[in-house]
């Protein structure tokens, strides 16, 4: 009964995902997810059906002290996890334009939280937030002042992630984050690279929009604008481009398969796409592993995670290939054996710079988030 329990809820546009943590150790003791929300047939009706349905499952929820909620974007903004309230929501409606697919349900979320679960404190936590710490150089494109007055600059993404598998990182290192510098490289559906420096986010490849930077399962990364603009001169509308840009690109553009086992599968049979898809999404990696070197001049780790980082031994040789310049060796037999049931090191003694695989749990670090705000 009186645990410190905290739920945490993603609410997606058509999903909605839970788990609850007992604090006091970390441990999750329930989690689920609704899919196909409002698709008719087996799913909830609509969100408030599928919390309430959430709700009815989990057994001691008098033992929960707060809820966390996963937001995209806090815009300029929300720069840190925030508790909400009333205001707070209405403002967070500002910055529904600049992720359209994610605010609005993830609003939906906290309203229904609000008034399902009363009584105790609802702490939204950003995507966007940990790259609040990107200083101006990195922050700006070189753009006119009304665009950037208009909002157009990089907020970055998948900082939750980014932040727990530094934070974990530093620890597997015997430091603290304020001693840390590392880079850390999300692979999954979405793939995005942060350069750490001292436990802060000093440059990310999402920008604006999760468009830029690596190359993704079915987003092409960055992307010269002039070839936008040709296309839209040669008639195409905006409602196409940006299909084809989040849908139709990426691995998927090059080869047709989106994910990285059945690119893999097409490669082995010799199709010549695939392996150019292989090899772009490494090529690309390897680019801004590069860059993100230079940015910090010191590099204790590198950390993968995410679906391919953690689970795909052949991406991360790949990506890892050539960079012994950069004072790398990696131990081939640890990468082959790491499939990311665990974090694990997987470097060569004499390698200058350690490797880590760590599975993220954005989850937990939604929940970690939650009780700092809290005991504040
Ligand atoms: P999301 O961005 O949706 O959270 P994940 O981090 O779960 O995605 O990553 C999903 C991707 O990870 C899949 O599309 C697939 O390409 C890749 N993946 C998952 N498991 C493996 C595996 N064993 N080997 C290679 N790739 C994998």
């Amino acid at each position: 009964m009186t645990g410190m329990h905290v739920l945490v809820i993603n609410s997606g546009s058509s999903s909605l995902k839970f788990r609850v943590y007992d604090m006091r150790d970390e441990r999750e003791i329930a989690a689920g997810k609704f899919e196909h929300i409002g698709e008719g047939a087996t799913g909830p009706a609509d969100h408030r059906a599928a919390l309430a349905q959430a709700l009815a499952g989990i057994a001691d929820r008098d033992a929960i002290v707060a809820v966390g909620h996963r937001v995209v974007h806090g815009g300029e903004r929300f720069l840190a996890p925030t508790r909400m309230d009333a205001p707070a929501l209405a403002e967070l409606a500002r910055f529904d334009a600049l992720a359209p697919l994610h605010n609005p349900a993830n609003r939906l979320g906290i309203a229904l939280g609000m008034e399902l679960l009363p009584g105790r404190p609802h702490v939204a936590v950003f995507d966007t937030a940990f790259h609040h710490s990107l200083p101006p150089a990195a922050r700006h494109y070189a753009v006119p002042p009304e665009w950037r007055q208009r909002g157009v600059r990089r907020y970055g993404f998948h900082g939750t992630s980014h932040r727990y598998v530094s934070r974990e990182a530093a620890r597997m290192l015997g430091k603290t984050p304020a001693e840390t510098n590392l880079i850390s490289l999300h692979l999954g559906n979405g793939s995005s690279i942060t350069a750490v420096r001292g436990g802060l986010s000093v440059d990310t490849s999402m920008g604006m929009t999760p468009l830029e930077g690596l190359v993704m399962g079915t987003r092409p990364g960055d992307i010269d604008a002039g070839a936008l603009l040709h296309l839209l001169r040669e008639g195409m509308g905006p409602q196409e481009l940006d299909e084809e840009l989040n849908h139709h690109s990426g691995l998927r553009g090059l080869c047709g398969e989106n994910d990285m086992r059945a690119v893999h599968a097409l490669a082995a049979t010799g199709n010549a796409d695939a392996a150019l898809a292989i090899e772009a999404y490494c090529y690309r990696a390897r680019k801004y592993l590069g860059a993100y070197g230079a940015v910090l001049g010191r590099v204790d780790a590198l950390v993968f995670t995410a679906g391919i980082g953690e689970h795909d031994p052949a991406i991360r040789a790949r990506v890892l290939a050539g960079l012994e310049w950069f004072g790398l060796r990696l131990d081939a037999e640890r990468n082959r054996a790491c499939r990311g049931q665990r974090a694990a090191a997987i470097h060569a003694p004499s390698s200058r710079v350690a490797v880590l695989v760590i599975p993220t749990n954005e989850e937990l670090e939604i929940a970690r988030e939650v009780i700092s705000v809290i005991e504040r």
